[in-house]
């Protein structure tokens, strides 16, 4: 194979050079008296990326789907009821493990291509006066869609209805690329990985608890739900001195150091406006595709992170994915679930520029053409020009 092979999924995202150099070192002794300095640098840093002021921010050797289950089996109880919807792979599957760890899930069913239905979020909290509701979950971005959802309008529905329950978002594919106010919006628990935003391997499992959910953690006492790797306590514990109960996976964290770096140096106002301009050429090529759209229902919902696009009737989506991987060296996102066949997605968030992503639109372009759909050959990538043009600084 001559050059690369590209890489265009909505995570595992693509790693900078400084970061995986930074990575590429000797073994290091997690318990070394110097270590201690570096994490709490680290943790600190990650509190800045997350916008968090008070509370804590955990790391685990795990990705999301662990720091999912670490948040809900730390601060709620089997049987506690929650408030969650499900509009795509993983809002399903956030809300599977819900149940299968023993939460009373009230579940919103929203149609693939909307998100988080504030209006009926505010309606149950405001009917729930007793506050049997402990938790609100909420996908920021749902990653199978290409659907953000506005969370400070959660947090609005809950303070409205003057309610108390903990707030959770899932901010994976979205929490360093996207805006996100952890502190501001008052985000309990909020979980991401390494492998999105954070532009690293897969591998960490990160975060983020507010002052009221490490509350709700020690009212818990250590009942409530089993828990043994992922307990706060064990961490906190440890995290306190600098070091952790386990095994930390160090290479990760010298590149998370990195990462941190470059986000934070940025700003993380420039880094989400940044995803923001990518985004918008991705759509303006699909605006550009005939017969292709966003599975998103609306610019409400734009994801600028990752795009989900339908094919035009009688092509087969995964044929666009075959054919980009084989004939093209270009990874695109597959259509999950309900969208296999009829939706391929492009990830653009990351460590990527707009001339990465006209490589993508041009790739995906080639492949549509392939697959027999009838787009104007050149048209999204002119698109997906013009709008970089127009927005260059
Ligand atoms: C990727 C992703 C996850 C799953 O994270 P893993 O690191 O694969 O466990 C969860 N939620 C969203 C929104 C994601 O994009």
């Amino acid at each position: 194979m001559n050059g690369h092979q590209h890489l265009f999924i909505p995570g595992p995202t693509n790693v900078p050079e400084p970061v995986r150099q930074a990575m590429n070192i000797p073994m290091e002794d997690m318990r070394a008296p110097d270590f201690g300095d570096f994490v709490a640098s680290l943790l600190t840093d990650l509190k800045a990326a997350y916008r968090l002021e008070n509370g804590r921010v955990f790391v685990f050797p795990a990705s999301g789907t662990g720091a999912w289950e670490s948040a809900i089996t730390n601060t709620l109880k089997p049987g506690d009821r929650v408030l969650m919807s499900r509009f795509g792979q993983f809002s399903h599957l956030w809300a599977d493990m819900a149940a299968r760890l023993g939460l009373n899930v009230d579940l919103c069913e929203v149609e693939w291509g909307k998100g988080v239905p504030t209006e009926e979020y505010a309606k149950r909290l405001e009917a729930d006066s007793a506050h049997e509701v402990k938790a609100v979950f909420a996908t920021q971005n749902e990653t199978a869609t290409g659907v953000t959802s506005d969370i400070a309008a959660v947090r609005s529905a809950l303070d409205a209805a003057g309610h108390p329950a903990m707030l959770f978002v899932d901010g994976v594919s979205s929490i360093a690329s996207i805006e996100f106010e952890m502190e501001k919006w008052g985000v309990d628990l909020a979980v991401s990985g390494s492998q999105k935003g954070f532009m690293l391997p897969a591998g960490l499992g990160i975060l983020g608890v507010s002052d009221k959910a490490l509350e709700a953690n020690r009212a818990l006492a250590g009942a409530g739900m089993n828990r043994c790797y992922f307990s706060f306590e064990d961490m906190i514990k440890l995290n306190d001195t600098g070091y952790f109960p386990y095994t930390p996976a160090t290479q990760l964290l010298r590149g998370l150091r990195v990462s941190l770096d470059m986000l934070l140096d940025a700003g993380m106002e420039t880094v989400w406006s940044r995803h923001q301009r990518l985004a918008g050429g991705v759509r303006a090529a699909v605006d550009a595709w005939k017969g292709c759209d966003l599975v998103a229902h609306g610019p409400q919902w734009h994801s600028d992170t990752v795009s989900a696009i339908t094919v035009p009737d009688g092509v087969d989506a995964r044929d666009v994915i075959s054919t980009a991987y084989y004939r093209y060296q270009t990874s695109l996102g597959s259509g999950l679930a309900q969208l296999a066949g009829r939706a391929f997605r492009i990830g653009h968030l990351g460590s990527l520029n707009p001339v990465m992503l006209c490589g993508a639109i041009s790739a995906a372009e080639m492949s549509l053409l392939d697959a027999g759909a009838d787009i104007e050959p050149g048209s999204g990538v002119a698109a997906a020009q013009a709008h970089y043009r127009a927005t260059a600084q």
